[in-house]
């Protein structure tokens, strides 16, 4: 084949041994391809993407916009008002240049323009989350050019050499060349909900099914445990997954509690639209004894069912659940599901892993503790430069049999690579390993050198359950018999991990070049070392080894971490994220109780705790293996003072956030593991890592920290507080001018018995839409008030018309309504005194929208007058006020959109009339704001 004639792809790969595949694919599994070859594939077979078929087309969208009740309740007014021009156009009513049928066609053109506006915000919303869940897309690594890297899924080529752990998600179809221990759960393809085990040896027959073939791993699905180097050989909609065009990833766009529950809102506020409709009617017929007053009292109803229906408001409320998203992810926040942006706000208890969100993560070793030797180690960072210092002296750690075996497992049982990349020392792998890989090579192991000397045949992998892990090499040249005495056999398992646990599977200890049983004093001398150095935050590992005459079993890990060899202790530190500490102490002030759940030991755990100020010296703390014998009802009594949870396995953090939550508390959880998945869905905000977190914990989440930081989930909790906080302002304001809307009207047939109905449905939808609509606007975008961290958390399902909104609304809408019927009585008089008689209504008509105006600038904040204010903390509300006004002054004076619009010329008298009866709108709601202010001083004690 010439170098880039291209493989064929349709082959039945589980039918060939993992060589010919290989073959077939021009591929090498320790060294990959090549970055031509990978340029060349790419070119042929595009990008490794799913065709979104999921989703709405266009057409659905805009179908979509005109199922919402309020617009269907529109059309039918705009179809009545239709039949009542036609029978005015029929006899004649209609007035010299008056267009027929205005109401008609302008209500129908704000409805297609809603159904627009609404389209393009539904799809920038979609685009918004497609481009969201580009950032949360997986990386991959893969071997090229015989170095491992990480690349973005959608990167991978068939013939890739791709790299499986525990927790990802396989970004593409492909061939096992290696597997250990491996099991994947493929419920995303086959529906089956138990994990599979791979093998890597087996070649199939053609006809085995999907879910039996065993030697191949399939897009989509994810990996529960173990290892695999996978040879690709399906990308994009060439794999099964791509085959059933399913769409997997999607960033969910659910309706929030709030949009549901506005939803119900517009559908009563239409029922009482259709009963007021029916009552103004029926009521004013049978008061007037007047048949002929029908058509007047229509048209009344009419405008009132458009005054009471805030049409301008679902879309306001999209647009800023969509802001609060884009800053929360300014803010490193992701959110995956759009009802989190609320919850935030409601969150309580915050619980939260410790290494790498409430610490570093970036790990350096101390020091090493054998029975005998406790040097400590120079150096910074992941540059493998530094001493090993006993005291003052210089040690050379491999002419000391007991610290060489320990360094040794550092190296060996080990899957991170130490990298040296554009000047930099950096880790790929967990810090954790990297760290002792580190201190490893300061000793000058290297674990290449060491990954051919002694190949790793077997495993017994790292879980969060094991807390260690274990490897075993084969000594096929005798290298470590002939340097050392202690070991005759051909394998050597090494084990690290949390040390009471190696420990207590030890019945031996390394004494420098001895192996002798280890007795209780030295178990107690080890415990205590371990206690002391956790005792001062630091994180330790312990090490052992074990001898092994043949190859132990699959799965055998019981048995055969047993009567291990004690080699020592490392000891590392994980500083805590310096921003935390304040980060806390904003929870506080915020009413939220942070809680740490960790792997760690009790003591790293407590004085971290305490370092950060989440736990306080005299705290209860609980553990993993106490958890195992509480009850949910004891740990019930147990979770409202517990604020450390240490060595606990993922299992135990389903148990506490079910705690938490049956006493009442909404609870957000972090997680990063395969198994912290059920916790994460279980909890009220789910929230995973977006650096360490595998693709199966991000996958259950609600939100994604970018930066894995503790003070990223205090910043999106404060951005959800500020969204809701918004949104309560705007349907405070929106709703308090549609109750005085209403009650203008309704006020009119009594105030002005033979003046007619002072706004017609178009104004009213103007106002609504574009008066109240545009201020709305920028009152959503209002930034953080300085208390908004100052008070408990919202209480979860509370009305949205709670804490006095309902009562505001009533109350503002009174005071507006109020303000404009008194203009109407005095104005109407007035108007009939010389010039137009009508022009009554159009005063009518721009005091509620001007005192609108004032209203806006006054309620940007419950408790601050507007003078306290910084004007230019939100400059938009200004811009909307200026633009607002500048328009709805065109409405009157230029003439053809006074023509359409049916207003009348005003003189600057009247028109300062007008400004001066609105200002008291402004004057009355800052009087408020200062009256409750000396109310609430004087009743404090
Ligand atoms: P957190 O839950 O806060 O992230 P953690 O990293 O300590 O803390 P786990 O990853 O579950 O939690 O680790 C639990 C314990 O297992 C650790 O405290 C350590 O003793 C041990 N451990 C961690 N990483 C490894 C590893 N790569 N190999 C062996 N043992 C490990």
């Amino acid at each position: 084949m010439s170098a880039h004639a291209q493989p064929k792809l349709d082959t039945a790969w589980h039918t060939l041994e993992a060589p010919r595949s290989l073959e077939l694919l021009q591929s090498d599994p320790r060294a990959g391809l090549s970055q031509s070859q990978v340029s060349d594939r790419q070119t042929k077979y595009g990008l490794n993407e799913l065709e979104e078929t999921g989703g709405r087309s266009s057409f659905e969208i805009i179908l979509d916009q005109f199922k919402n009740i309020m617009l269907i309740m529109l059309i039918a007014v705009a179809l009545i008002s239709g039949v009542l021009s036609f029978l005015d156009w029929r006899s004649g009513a209609l007035e010299p240049g008056e267009i027929p049928f205005k109401d008609t066609i302008a209500i129908l053109a704000i409805v297609i323009l809603n159904g627009i506006l609404g389209y393009l915000q539904e799809s920038r919303a979609e685009k918004a989350l497609a481009a969201l869940k580009q950032l949360a897309a997986p990386r991959v690594r893969v071997v090229r050019d015989g170095k491992t890297l990480e690349v973005d899924s959608q990167d991978l080529v068939p013939g890739d050499v791709m790299l499986l752990e525990a927790g990802v998600q396989v970004s593409a179809d492909g061939r096992l060349v290696e597997a250990v221990n491996l099991q994947i759960r493929e419920s995303a393809l086959t529906g089956e909900a138990h994990a599979v085990t791979k093998n890597a040896n087996l070649h199939l027959p053609e006809e085995t099914s999907l879910g039996d073939r065993i030697n191949l791993v399939y897009q989509g699905t994810e990996v529960i445990q173990g290892r695999g180097t996978v040879l690709v050989t399906g990308t994009g909609m060439r794999t099964e997954i791509g085959k059933i065009a399913q769409m997997l990833q999607a960033v969910e766009s659910e309706p929030t509690p709030l949009q549901q529950r506005m939803d119900q809102l517009s559908k009563v506020l239409v029922a009482g639209a259709l009963i007021l409709v029916a009552i103004v009617v029926i009521g004013g017929l049978i008061a007037s004894r007047d048949l002929g007053r029908f058509q007047s009292l229509l048209e009344t109803s009419l405008s009132m069912a458009v005054a009471i229906v805030p049409e301008g408001l679902p879309a306001v409320i999209t647009v800023t659940l969509a802001l609060g998203t884009q800053r929360m992810v300014r803010r490193q926040a992701l959110i995956r599901k759009l009802p989190a942006v609320e919850t935030l706000g409601s969150v309580t208890t915050i619980c939260s892993d410790k290494t790498g969100t409430l610490t570093q993560n970036k790990m350096v070793v101390q020091s090493l503790h054998t029975i005998s030797l406790s040097p400590t180690v120079s150096g910074h960072g992941y540059s493998p430069e530094g001493e090993f210092l006993s005291g003052n002296t210089k040690l050379a750690p491999t002419e000391h049999p007991e610290l060489g075996a320990l360094l040794l497992a550092c190296t060996v049982c080990n899957d991170s690579i130490l990298q040296h990349d554009d000047g930099q020392w950096g880790i790929l792998g967990d810090p954790t390993e990297g760290a002792l890989l580190v201190v490893a090579a300061k000793a000058g192991f290297e674990r290449d050198q060491w990954s051919s000397k002694l190949p790793r045949v077997a495993e017994f992998p790292f879980s969060s359950e094991r807390k260690r892990m274990s490897v075993i090499v084969e000594d096929a040249a005798g290298l470590l018999q002939a340097e050392t005495d202690f070991l005759a056999t051909p394998y050597l398992m090494l084990t690290k991990g949390s040390p009471e646990l190696v420990l207590e599977r030890c019945s031996q200890i390394q004494i420098r070049d001895r192996v002798e049983s280890i007795t209780p004093s030295q178990r107690q001398q080890i415990l205590d070392r371990n206690n002391s150095l956790a005792a001062s935050g630091l994180r330790v590992l312990g090490f052992a080894y074990k001898p092994l005459p043949d190859l132990p079993a699959e799965g055998s890990d019981e048995a055969t971490e047993t009567e291990l060899v004690w080699l020592g202790l490392v000891d590392m530190l994980d500083a805590p994220r310096p921003e935390v500490r304040d980060a806390v102490e904003r929870c506080r002030k915020a009413g939220i109780r942070p809680v740490m759940i960790t792997g760690d030991h009790q003591l790293t755990a407590q004085a971290i705790a305490q370092n950060l100020g989440i736990a306080k010296p005299d705290d209860e703390v609980l553990t993993g293996r106490e958890l195992e014998r509480m009850s949910l009802q004891e740990l019930e009594e147990h979770v409202d003072h517990v604020s450390v949870y240490a060595r606990v396995a993922p299992e135990h953090k389903l148990q506490i956030v079910k705690a938490l939550q049956d006493r009442g508390k909404i609870v957000a959880m972090t997680g990063d593991g395969v198994n912290d998945a059920p916790a994460l869905k279980q909890a009220d905000i789910g929230i995973a890592m977006g650096i360490t977190g595998t693709d199966v914990s991000k996958e259950a989440s609600d939100m994604v920290l970018l930066d894995d930081n503790f003070s990223t989930i205090v910043a999106a909790t404060e951005e959800g507080r500020v969204v809701y906080t918004n949104i309560r302002r705007f349907i405070k304001y929106i709703l308090g001018s549609n109750v005085g809307e209403l009650l203008t009207i309704a006020a009119s047939p009594i105030v002005v018995a033979a003046g007619g109905v002072p706004l017609t449905p178009l104004q009213i939808l103007w106002m609504n839409l574009v008066t109240d609509g545009l201020p709305a606007l920028a009152l959503a975008v209002e930034p953080a008030e300085a208390n908004v961290m100052n008070r408990p958390p919202n209480h979860p399902g509370e009305s949205i018309f709670s804490r006095g909104l309902g009562l505001y609304i009533v109350r503002i809408g009174i005071v507006l309504a109020l303000l404009t019927i008194s203009l109407m009585a005095w104005s109407y008089d007035y108007a009939q005194q010389g010039g137009n008689p009508e022009r009554w209504k159009t005063m009518v008509f721009t005091t509620l929208c001007l005192a609108q105006m004032g209203h806006a600038i006054a309620i940007r904040s419950n408790t601050r007058l507007t003078i306290e204010l910084n004007p230019f903390s939100n400059p938009y509300v200004w811009g909307s006020v200026i633009l607002t006004t500048v328009l709805q002054l065109m409405l009157i004076y230029v003439a053809p959109l006074r023509n359409f619009f049916g207003t009348h010329v005003l003189s600057f008298t009247e028109l300062m009339i007008c400004f001066g009866v609105s200002l008291l709108m402004f004057v009355w709601i800052e009087g408020e704001k200062l009256f409750f202010r000396l109310y609430f001083r004087n009743r404090k004690p």
